[in-house]
C-alpha cells in the first residue's frame, strides 16, 4: 500500500492541568523521528483532547502506545482505527509484557523497544506485508538512536500543549525489584546516552524545564560517576531553569555529585523508598538496606546541598500489617519530604511479583487493566485484608494531601532557601503535592 501518513497515537491517561497535559508524548516523539522524510507524521495526544477518527483511512498506518493502564483505552483506539481500514501496530510496555493479549485487537503487535523494528514494519506495511508481531531480541544502543527532528519538535509543539517536557539520559536499571517491570521493558544494563546528543536536543527543543523518564538515574552515581559529572558539568552553562528525576537513597553517598547536579539546574529527587518495613527488603532488589534511621540526616543533607526530595511509597507487600499505614505516616511526618507519593502495589503483567500472586492465587478477579494505576487494589495482601489495604491507603492519603500538609511541606521548603531560591522551590514542592493529590482524586472519580 501506498503509506499517506503515520500517526502515532498515545491514549489518554492523566487529566489536564490548566489545559495542558502533564508529559510530552517522548517515546512517540522518538519514533516519529525514525519515520523517513517523505512520509508525513502526526502524533495524536488523546490527553488532549478526543481524537478525530475521520481523518484515518486505508492508507494511514496507526501505531498506538500501550501501558498496561492504558490497554482499554488502547484497544478501543485500535478498533475504531480498523474500522476506518487503517492497519494497527501496538507497541509500548504492555504489548512487550503480553503481546498474546494485545494480538486478537492489533494487526501487528511489538514486543520491545522497537527501535529496532520499527523501519521495518513501516517497510513491510508498504509492501503488504504486514507481519503480526515483531520482536527486538536485542537492547538498541542509546548511541545510535536518531535525534528528535525538528519537524517532530514543531507537530508536538511541547511548549504549548504540555506542562512538563521529557527528556532521557540513561535507560534501564539493574536492581530487578520484585514489582517493577523497568528490568523487563528497559533491561538490566544501564545504557548511557551520549552527552553531546543530550545537550544538542535541549537546545533545538529549547527545553527549561523537564521530568527525565530514566528509570534510575541515581544508580548511575554510584555506578558511573564519571559519566555523570560529564552530564552535569554539560549541563550547568545551559539555560535551564529546573529538572527533576527518579533516584534512589544511594545518591546521598555522593555530596560532589549532588553540588553538580544542583549547579546543573537540577530542583529535585523523586527517591523510591518504597517501604520503611525492614522485612519487605527482599522485594526491593537490594534497594534500601534498613537505612531508615538515617533518611532525615540524608534529607537534610541533600536540602543543605540545595535540592528538593519527594518520597515515594508504595503499600501491600507481603510483610505489610495495617499498623504500616501509621508507621509511614509518621515517618513521612518527621522526615521534612518537600513532597510525598503514595501507592499500592501493583501486580503488573512480566513481574515475579504477579507470578507470585498467580501462583498463590491471591490475584483479584474482573480487576479491569485501568484499575492497575497503582491506586486500586488488584490482589489479596498476606497479613491484611483487601478492605483493610484499601482503607489504610485512603486514609494515609488523606493525611498526606491534606491542604494543611501540602501548605506545611510548601512553607518549610520556603523558609529553607535564600529570597532568591525560595519562591521557585515552594512552587516546586506545592506543584508536585497538587499534581499528586489530583492523580489520586481523578483515580477515584
Ligand atoms: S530500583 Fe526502581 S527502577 Fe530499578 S527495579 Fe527497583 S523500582 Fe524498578
Amino acid at each position: 500500500m501506498q503509506i499517506e501518513k503515520i500517526v502515532l497515537i498515545q491514549p489518554a491517561h492523566q487529566g489536564r492541568i490548566w489545559g495542558k497535559a502533564a508529559g510530552s508524548p517522548y517515546t512517540l516523539m522518538r519514533l516519529a523521528s525514525m519515520v523517513p522524510s517523505d512520509i508525513p507524521i502526526e502524533i495524536w495526544d488523546e490527553n488532549l483532547g478526543p481524537l478525530n477518527y475521520a481523518r484515518l483511512n486505508p492508507r494511514t498506518l496507526v501505531g498506538i502506545s500501550s501501558m498496561t493502564v492504558t490497554s482499554e483505552g488502547a484497544q478501543t483506539i485500535a478498533t475504531r482505527a480498523r474500522q476506518r481500514g487503517s492497519p494497527v501496530v501496538v507497541g509500548g510496555v504492555h504489548s512487550t509484557l503480553v503481546p498474546d493479549e494485545v494480538a486478537p485487537w492489533a494487526d501487528t503487535v511489538v514486543v520491545g523497544e522497537a527501535y529496532r523494528t520499527w523501519l521495518q514494519i513501516i517497510q513491510d506495511c508498504a509492501n503488504d506485508q504486514l507481519k503480526p508481531r515483531y520482536v527486538d531480541v536485542e537492547w538498541a544502543s542509546l548511541d545510535t538512536l536518531a535525534p528528535i527532528t525538528d519537524r517532530v519538535i514543531k507537530h508536538v509543539d511541547e511548549h504549548r500543549h504540555y506542562w512538563t517536557p521529557s527528556l532521557e539520559i540513561t535507560r534501564g536499571c539493574p536492581r530487578n525489584c520484585t514489582f517493577c517491570t523497568a528490568v523487563r521493558v528497559s533491561g538490566k544494563i544501564m545504557r548511557h546516552r551520549p552527552v553531546e546528543q543530550i545537550v544538542e536536543e535541549i537546545a533545538r527543543r529549547r527545553i527549561k524545564r523537564f521530568f527525565l523518564t530514566d528509570d534510575n538515574l541515581g544508580l548511575n552515581f554510584h555506578t558511573d560517576p564519571a559519566y555523570i559529572e560529564k552530564v552535569f558539568r554539560a549541563l550547568e552553562p545551559l539555560p535551564i531553569r529546573s529538572w527533576t528525576t527518579q533516584t534512589e537513597l544511594i545518591v546521598a553517598q555522593y555530596p560532589d555529585l549532588i553540588d553538580l547536579a544542583r549547579r546543573a539546574h537540577m530542583d529535585k529527587f523523586f527517591i523510591g523508598f518504597e517501604s520503611i518495613n525492614p522485612e519487605n527488603r527482599r522485594d526491593l532488589g537490594g534497594k534500601t538496606k534498613g537505612q531508615v534511621a538515617d533518611v532525615k540526616r540524608v534529607v537534610r543533607a541533600i536540602h543543605a546541598r540545595g535540592l528538593n526530595v519527594v518520597g515515594l511509597f508504595v503499600f501491600g507487600f507481603d510483610h505489610d500489617t495495617v499498623e504500616v499505614f501509621e508507621k509511614t505516616w509518621q515517618f513521612i511526618r518527621e522526615s521534612e519530604f518537600d513532597g510525598v507519593s503514595v501507592t499500592v502495589l501493583t501486580p503488573f503483567p512480566g513481574t515475579p511479583q504477579r507470578e507470585q500472586l498467580i501462583a498463590q492465587d491471591r490475584l483479584l478477579p474482573n480487576v479491569p487493566w485501568s484499575h492497575y494505576d497503582t491506586a486500586h487494589v488488584a490482589f489479596r495482601p498476606a497479613l491484611m485484608t483487601v478492605e483493610q489495604l484499601r482503607a489504610g491507603y485512603d486514609w494515609l492519603c488523606r493525611q498526606v494531601y491534606s491542604p494543611r500538609q501540602i501548605a506545611t511541606r510548601g512553607m518549610r521548603a520556603l523558609g529553607r532557601y535564600p529570597l532568591s531560591q525560595a519562591r521557585a522551590k515552594a512552587f516546586s514542592s506545592f506543584s508536585t503535592d497538587i499534581g499528586y493529590r489530583n492523580a489520586y482524586a481523578l483515580r477515584y472519580r
